[in-house]
């Protein structure tokens, strides 16, 4: 399909000093839990992005000091000559499409661990280390530590030319970075001409720039990324404050403008917090201060919101972390006017996560995402089949679906069985849940692609039996069915059932998500930890019940600090009036109490309630899974050569894990056997 003319402004070509981009599309920096640890997985993954249309593809932060070091977090490195083999591998695989290559060049101060370099951070004031509450303090920095952070700054840009980028950040972003410490009265409590007023606080940025320019600026655009509100009130940087006087102050100094909102939670949140092009309100005054080009985000998908952006003057480059990573060919099929090819990002920060864990990135939508070069995997190129099996896959949920798709990219014939009359599995039931309609799309991306083809056929409503498997006649069946809550309140806190947690009043979350309201006051049991307790919480209490979260973790929804959304959901629970009993595990339930038992002491208490939603595990749906292996010589008499399981049948999991099972099996299913590696690694040496 041809392109749509009103996408043709995306398309234009923007000069950036004495580079120019040959369109809109711009990867800003991105983490991605590979960085200096795995240079060939880094460089192949940013080399799929320049090779799906992204005119800029950048690094993550890059340390230039040992003193900036983030350990445990995996970033990217430039402390000396030795890391640019590794840098040079990614500008190679950027430049072999035709795109440029930016480093964003970081100090990260007082927010340094150090742990693995084991030197002193530094801060413009004494100040505490604030991450992980590392026991240790930043020293304040005087002024031969100035002069020599200036130093590595300028050395880390001539070694980033060298490496062969084309653009060389100054990074003031996110509150990670020295240069934007210097500029927070909250850090900088100096009384020389770095501190006090804000000219002596933009000072420190300012010689940055000055000497980036001076060292690269020839050959290299040098740009800025900095945070134009923090969303702290007057407590910090804001957007109608202190920022508009420092981009005022600093106008015309970079090439480019990279703006957004600081902290990290508050520029990547997640789709449950904030709509596509969130950040405008704060970023849109930029332009008006300055003739230099700007770039910001906003988890944009839509190309439509991309066009307006641009056109109403907000932007000038359409600036994408998640997007390009849920689709590194997002303008390559702009540009084709396949819209509707799109793989749009659900907002989840499941990518976030790789970063948090030190582990190479995963994508909920993209389950190539960080296996290009270990395992392969291309998001778009796919081989094609190696035989004329045809396949039953049972279930369509996220594994089935995405098995399906594959399978049928590849060629070969598929059907697909649901017992449910909507397609979907679990995305379609918790897209309904507050929050978390975007999550549809894990659903629509692959359905849309599937009825593209004609050797794929889904039958809905086919809840299917052992006999019906037989009959069938597919050569090969893949498992697909999926989880189910358990009632019986056995998880983490608790390996036997819960005394009581087998009466009426008990309620999983597929009763709630099928529209069963339970008797209030309610309890809501998370030991889970993941999302869907605390946004059942939400679900009741919008229903106007009183509800109490119950959890035995230290915090609401624990692991999401590694979706950046950990406080956020806290709040919106305690805002909502949602009671929080932290630290408690529930032993019984009478009907008409539970025992909450202390984590810590044991020390019991009980709690008035006339039900409990229990989150606790899933059980799989491994029933047609037993019985197949049962009629194993019915199954070979059938001709039927592999029965496989994958998803949460198998084991459950989040809806990643379970894209990514099914894409792996559509890809490997006729690999041979091996106790080896199925992937490259990255070996010291
Ligand atoms: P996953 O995350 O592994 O894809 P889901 O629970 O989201 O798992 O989806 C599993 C799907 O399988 C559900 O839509 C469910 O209705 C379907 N399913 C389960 N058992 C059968 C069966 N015997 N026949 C057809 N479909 C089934
Ligand atoms: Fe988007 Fe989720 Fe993929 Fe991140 S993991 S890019 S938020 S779909």
């Amino acid at each position: 399909m041809p392109r749509d003319p009103r996408f043709d402004i995306l398309f234009e070509p923007v000069k950036i000093g004495p580079v120019l981009a040959k369109n809109r599309f711009y990867q800003v920096p991105h983490c991605n839990g590979m960085g200096h640890a795995k240079p060939h997985s880094h460089a192949a993954m940013r080399g799929i992005k320049a090779e799906g249309g992204w005119a800029v593809v950048s690094t993550e932060e890059v340390e230039i000091h040992p003193s900036s070091d983030v350990a445990p977090y995996i970033e990217g490195r430039l402390w000396d000559d030795r890391d640019l083999p590794a840098l040079a591998l990614m500008t190679a695989a950027v430049h072999e499409h035709g795109a440029l290559a930016a480093i964003e060049l970081v100090h990260s101060g007082m927010n340094s661990t150090n742990l693995y370099s084991r030197e002193v951070s530094i801060a413009p004031s004494h100040v505490a280390t604030p991450a992980n509450y590392i026991p240790a303090q930043a020293r304040a920095m005087d002024k031969s530590d100035i002069r020599a952070y200036r130093r590595w700054h300028r050395a880390a840009a001539l070694r980033a030319r060298r490496a062969g980028f084309d653009i060389v950040y100054v990074y003031a972003g996110h509150g990670l970075s020295l240069a934007m410490h210097f500029l927070q009265t909250r850090n900088n409590r100096r009384t020389d001409e770095y501190g006090g007023s804000l000219t002596n606080r933009v000072r420190l940025l300012r010689e940055l720039i000055e000497d980036t320019k001076e060292a690269v600026g020839a050959e290299c655009a040098v740009a800025v990324r900095i945070a134009v509100d923090e969303l702290l009130g007057d407590g910090g940087i804001e957007c109608g404050g202190e920022a508009r006087e420092v981009i005022g102050l600093l106008a015309e100094m970079p090439d480019l403008w990279d703006v957004n909102v600081s902290d990290w939670a508050h520029d990547s949140m997640t789709s449950r917090f904030a709509a596509e092009g969130y950040q405008e309100d704060f970023v849109r005054f930029v332009k008006s201060v300055t003739t230099k080009p700007v770039v910001g985000v906003g988890r944009f998908t839509s190309p439509d919101a991309m066009v307006s952006q641009i056109r109403r003057g907000v932007l000038d480059f359409i600036g994408a972390a998640r997007p390009s990573i849920a689709d590194p060919f997002l303008p390559n099929k702009v540009a084709a006017g396949d819209l509707d090819d799109i793989r749009e990002c659900i907002g989840c920060n499941v990518c976030v996560s790789g970063d948090f864990t030190s582990t190479p990135i995963r994508c909920t939508q993209n389950p190539t995402m960080g296996e290009e070069w270990r395992r392969g995997w291309h998001p778009e190129a796919i081989p094609p089949r190696t035989g004329d099996d045809a396949f039953l896959v049972v279930g369509a949920g996220p594994s089935g679906l995405e098995c399906a798709r594959l399978l049928g990219r590849r060629g070969y014939t598929v059907h697909v069985a649901e017992a449910a009359p909507l397609l979907g599995g679990r995305v379609t039931l918790e897209s309904s849940l507050p929050g978390l309609a975007a999550w549809a799309r894990v659903r629509d991306y692959r359905l849309n692609q599937i009825n593209k083809m004609q050797n794929v056929q889904i039958y809905r409503g086919s809840s299917v039996t052992v006999a019906q498997i037989l009959e069938f006649g597919a050569r090969r069946v893949v498992l697909a069915t999926g989880a189910r809550w358990r009632r019986d309140g056995v998880g983490r806190a608790n390996t036997r059932a819960i005394a009581g947690f087998d009466g009426t009043a008990v309620f999983t979350p597929e009763d709630i998500m099928a529209g069963r309201l339970p008797p209030a006051p309610v309890i809501v049991f998370d030991d889970d930890h993941y999302y869907l307790g605390a946004v059942l919480a939400e679900k009741l209490r919008a229903a106007g019940l009183a509800v109490t979260l119950v959890t035995p973790a230290a915090r609401v929804s624990a692991w999401t600090v590694n979706t950046l959304e950990q406080f956020a959901i806290q709040k919106r629970l305690l805002d909502l009036g949602i009671d929080i009993l932290m630290n408690r595990n529930i032993v019984d339930f009478d009907g008409g109490s539970v025992t909450a038992a202390c984590v810590f002491t044991g020390r019991r208490q009980a709690l008035a309630t006339a039900s409990v939603v229990t989150v606790t595990a899933r059980a799989p749906n491994e029933q047609l899974a037993e019985a197949l292996a049962a009629a194993a010589g019915d199954v070979q008499a059938a001709g039927i050569i592999s029965v496989n399981s994958i998803g949460d049948c198998l084991a459950p999991g989040t809806i990643a894990a379970a894209v990514y099972a099914g894409h792996r099996y559509a890809r490997e299913f006729d690999f041979p056997q091996s106790d080896l590696p199925g992937f490259r690694r990255e070996l010291p040496g």
